[in-house]
């Protein structure tokens, strides 16, 4: 349980933004107030970031890139204040998950698994930064060619709201870990635990200026940020059409950018799997973070001499889901992140009804008692369903799930890749050969085999077609907060003259 005294000692009823190693207030003055979505009550105030302020944390973090001791420092040493963020997020571990809890509503088993994720994050590259190098080059006789990882700069990571701190660690880490200096846009609705994630950070070491965050609306600033000449990449998490929006106007000025897009995996169900893990592996893959999760496999497509089997245990299951206070640890579905997006997921569902679809659970709004102000949805699963509906191709982020019979293998792979996005596909099998098969053929940036986890912080994650490119986590994303040097010397006796003049 959480211990609420050592939480309080640090408790805040206003986040004010964090530049410059500094809580600061925004220019302007401008605060707005973040909810708690599982009442609908306010959590407390924060700083809205206008232009002035994205100038002063970019300003900030160029200063400390440019003439700062960060990047110059030695990677073992770089490696230590890693590490001793990861200490310090580990003794703050109650604060970090309780404010996680009341900023988005979801359920504290899954705030601690993912907050645990973000520290292990930090430690994953406090390791990998130092095995990170360059190589030496075959070359012709007399020159040598080596190369070096260099920092890519000043970087804008922007951060979407369904997991508010992981995603940020899942951004700082490497990029910092490499020499980078970042200004960090958490998402309007879940600012907090990065706010105070970049206290912990200037708290281990990491000289003022390198870790900035700045909340604010996408919207207002977001444009500014992306364009504005200070920043050198961009990192980005968030929906396919903001991510398209951000790809054109870094374009303008060459910016690097990865994106973190949207999804709609797939998890494809065959008649020799382990029925029973694929029922609760599947439960878990839609339903773990009320659905708000870029690799829910929303899509289920089952053998159909094995279809109504699994249907009548996957039923079965989901129907015990408890959904309730997000602090009990037996609940297990939490609220959804606001009213709008409980219309958005109404939308989809009612969309697909009137197409012919069957809710055989779920299908609306819930209420949920002792939690009247909040917003919850039923956890949903829709039949009868056929690929060209909304609810099958769109993403719905939320706790609804289409299921789909098949018979042949090539026939589920063809299912599996007709939608525009590629992240993550499931595959339940216990014929190995099968397993790869199916690895091979799925356009996806991840295939996952038998298991209802997807990411761990050594594991590349990332999609393929219009769920983005680049990746995070893994050594995968050191390379993408690196440019490479290749650097050639010439040293042999004779002067070279290659013009012989
Ligand atoms: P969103 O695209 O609405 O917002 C993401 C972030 O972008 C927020 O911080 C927002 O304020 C900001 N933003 C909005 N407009 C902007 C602009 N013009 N310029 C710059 N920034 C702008 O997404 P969301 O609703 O916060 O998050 C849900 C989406 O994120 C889903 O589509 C989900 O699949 C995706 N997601 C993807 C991954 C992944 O790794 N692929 C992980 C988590 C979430």
């Amino acid at each position: 349980m959480i211990d609420s005294e050592k939480v309080n000692r640090y408790r805040r009823s206003y986040y004010p933004m964090f530049i410059d190693g500094e809580w600061v207030d925004a220019a302007d003055g401008n605060r707005y107030t973040v909810y708690n979505p599982a009442t609908g009550e306010p959590l407390a105030e924060v700083a809205r970031a206008g232009r002035a302020d994205i100038d002063r944390a970019l300003q900030a973090a160029r200063l400390a890139f440019e003439h700062g001791k960060w990047r110059h420092f030695s990677v073992l040493r770089r490696a230590r204040v890693l590490n001793r963020i990861a200490e310090i997020m580990r003794e703050r571990f109650d604060e970090l998950v309780e404010l996680e809890i009341l900023n988005t509503g979801k359920t504290l088993f899954a705030a601690q698994g993912q907050i645990m994720q973000a520290i292990e994050d930090f430690e994953f590259y406090a390791g990998a930064i130092v095995g990170h190098r360059g190589h030496v080059n075959n070359m012709p006789s007399g020159f040598f060619n080596y190369t070096q990882r260099e920092p890519v700069g000043v970087c804008a990571q922007i951060v979407p709201w369904n997991y508010p701190l992981m995603m940020a660690a899942w951004k700082i880490a490497p990029a910092i870990a490499a020499g980078c200096s970042v200004v960090v846009k958490p998402a309007t609705l879940t600012p907090v635990t990065a706010l105070v994630l970049a206290e912990i950070a200037t708290e281990a070491g990491v000289p003022k200026g390198v870790v900035n965050v700045v909340p604010g609306s996408g919207r207002d600033v977001g444009d500014y940020l992306v364009t504005h000449p200070e920043v050198d990449k961009i990192a980005f998490t968030g929906s396919t059409p903001v991510g398209r929006h951000i790809m054109e106007l870094a374009s303008r000025s060459l910016k690097k950018v990865t994106l973190e897009l949207g999804g709609k995996s797939p998890s494809l169900i065959f008649d020799d799997a382990d029925l029973d893990a694929a029922v609760d592996g599947s439960v878990f893959g839609i339903f773990y973070n009320t659905g708000q999760s870029c690799e829910a496999r929303s899509r289920i497509y089952v053998q159909r001499s094995v279809y109504d089997a699994f249907m009548a245990r996957f039923v079965e299951k989901a129907k015990k889901l408890k959904l309730g206070n997000p602090f009990d640890p037996e609940t297990h579905v939490g609220a959804v992140i606001s009213r709008e997006q409980v219309d958005v997921i109404d939308g989809y569902v009612r969309s697909a009804l009137e197409d012919g679809a069957q809710a055989v659970l779920g299908g609306g709004e819930v209420r949920v008692p002792g939690f009247e102000g909040g917003y919850w949805y039923a956890p949903t699963i829709l039949v009868d369903v056929h690929h060209g509906m909304k609810a099958v191709q769109e993403e719905i982020f939320g706790p609804v799930v289409t299921v789909m019979p098949f018979d042949t293998e090539d026939e589920a792979v063809a299912l599996a890749n007709d939608t525009m996005y590629g992240l993550a596909a499931a595959v339940w099998t216990k014929d190995g050969a099968r397993a790869k098969r199916m690895a091979d053929r799925i356009r996806a940036g991840i295939v996952l085999v038998n298991t209802p986890f997807s990411a761990f912080p050594g594991m590349p994650f990332g999609g393929t077609k219009q769920s983005g490119f680049g990746r995070e986590l893994g050594i995968e994303a050191l390379d993408l907060y690196t440019e490479v040097k290749s650097v050639l010397m010439y040293y042999g006796t004779k002067p070279l003259n290659p013009f012989k003049l």
